[in-house]
């Protein structure tokens, strides 16, 4: 747990998200800001910024949890995506993957 971190303070229940799941080790939520609809986080509840930091055992219950959530969802086509570092494109330094439905086109974005 890390005092600084958004996300740890989502998992706290100190800032708002709308929860998907939650076990003692895992975490999903939607992103506030969402690539398309549906556009989910899953993350561990262990504090670390990138994916090396995270011990195993966690990091295997959150892949598990990202295809229970891709399941329950329906979908049929989607991206997963995790980011490390600026360089790559990563905004908040504890570890998440992004589970980003991707509508057909007559789903459009919304
Ligand atoms: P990154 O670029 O680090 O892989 O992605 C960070 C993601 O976190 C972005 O998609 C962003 O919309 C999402 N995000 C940032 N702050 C919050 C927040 O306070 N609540 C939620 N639900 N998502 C957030
Ligand atoms: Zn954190």
């Amino acid at each position: 747990m890390s005092a600084a971190c958004i996300f740890c303070k989502i998992i706290k229940g100190d800032i708002p998200s709308f929860k998907i799941f939650e076990s003692d080790k895992t975490f999903a939520f939607l992103d506030i800001g969402p690539l398309s609809k549906g556009h989910s986080l899953i993350i561990p509840k262990h504090h670390g910024a990138k994916l090396h930091d995270i011990p195993d055992d966690q990091l295997a219950e959150v892949l598990s949890v990202t295809k229970r959530i891709a399941v329950a969802q329906g979908l049929e086509n989607y991206n997963i995506l995790q980011n490390n570092g600026r360089i790559a494109h990563q905004v908040v330094d504890h570890v998440h993957f992004h589970l980003i439905p991707k509508p057909n086109e007559t789903e459009g974005l919304g």
